[in-house]
């Protein structure tokens, strides 16, 4: 088994955006109700329970900024005379260890949370590190959607309106820039990808950027058609994060292998093109959905991008959806 694949074994187990693709496969794609409900009412303290378990490996990337892995989205943070900057939350249980990963990086207080978006592998955390003294900042629809109850329906699952505690006090429509610990933090709105409340956050002069879930690196990603997600709004997501990075930027994505590149978001761009016009094709000829998936337009990707639990039919359901 190769170390790729024992790392994304290793770690199906802690990422939400995957949980419902993992149901979705077990059941071959559907519920009954009273299953969905039951399955439904599981899932969030499964996954809250592993996040209790899982470690938290930390990557030192440069300008002072590292990597948190192990608790739903990667996490990125910069210490520093301002206090700890955290780019997203991740799952609750974590709490210990994540206090443990940051407190070796520096002793400075955390008083900054941004999200990059509002599903619960990224805003789980959100309370605990308001009551550690977090300001949060998000897109107003973050704001919007963490604020009142979500159905996600390629996950079967409901969430409930976050606490007051765990909602952004700050949010923003297109751009926002801010200096912290003397870095600029360029804060910019996707629109439409795989939510409607994506960001991306740079950090300027580390020549560093959080994708957030738009990108993720070696494994198809979820798109979250429910809040405003779709195929093309991810195209054109990952284009723009190609247009904004260089050969020495370092590119973190939402979820896989953490430290990434240019030269694998192009790989994974070009994934998403090849997999969109298949579908986009077929379903011009006016084929099913069922006989769309046994094409299997994915074929040319399977082994590389098709290990993780985003399965290829999963993937090849979300595509057509916006195809
Ligand atoms: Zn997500």
């Amino acid at each position: 088994m190769s170390t790729l694949y024992q790392h994304i074994l290793s770690r199906r187990r802690f990422c939400l955006c995957c949980m419902g693709a993992a149901t979705f496969a077990a059941t071959g794609g559907w519920l009954t109700p009273s299953q969905s409900y039951a399955e439904s009412r599981n899932l969030v303290d499964l996954i809250r329970d592993d996040a209790a378990k899982a470690t938290i490996k930390v990557h030192k990337l440069r300008g002072n900024v590292s990597i948190l892995e192990g608790s739903g989205g990667n996490i990125a943070v910069l210490p520093g005379d301002d206090g700890k900057v955290f780019i997203d939350a991740g799952i609750t249980p974590s709490r210990p260890r994540i206090l443990e990963a940051a407190n070796g990086l520096s002793r400075d207080p955390i008083t900054h949370l941004i999200n990059t978006h509002w599903h619960f592998d990224h805003t789980d955390g959100n309370q605990w590190l308001n009551e550690e003294g977090a300001a949060i900042l998000a897109h107003e629809n973050t704001h919007k959607h963490l604020l009142t109850a979500q159905r996600v329906e390629d996950w079967d699952f409901n969430f409930p309106s976050s606490p007051l505690a765990a909602v952004p006090t700050e949010v923003f429509s297109s751009e926002k820039t801010l200096t912290l610990n003397r870095s600029t933090l360029a804060l910019k709105y996707y629109g439409p990808a795989h939510t409607d409340s994506d960001i991306s956050v740079t950090f300027h002069e580390a020549d560093i950027i959080h994708c957030g879930d738009t990108y993720w690196n070696g494994i198809y990603p979820f798109i979250d058609y429910s809040t405003g997600g779709n195929i093309q709004g991810m195209i054109t997501a990952t284009e723009r994060n190609l247009a904004v990075t260089t050969d020495q930027t370092i590119v973190i994505p939402g979820h896989g292998v953490p430290v990434s590149n240019r030269a694998e978001l192009q790989a994974y761009r070009d994934m998403l093109v090849a997999i969109r016009d298949n579908v986009a094709k077929l379903k011009e000829q006016g084929r099913s959905l069922d006989e769309i998936i046994a094409a299997k337009p994915t074929a040319a990707f399977d082994a590389k991008w098709g290990q993780f639990v985003i399965t290829p039919a999963m993937f090849t359901r979300l595509v057509y959806e916006g195809a």
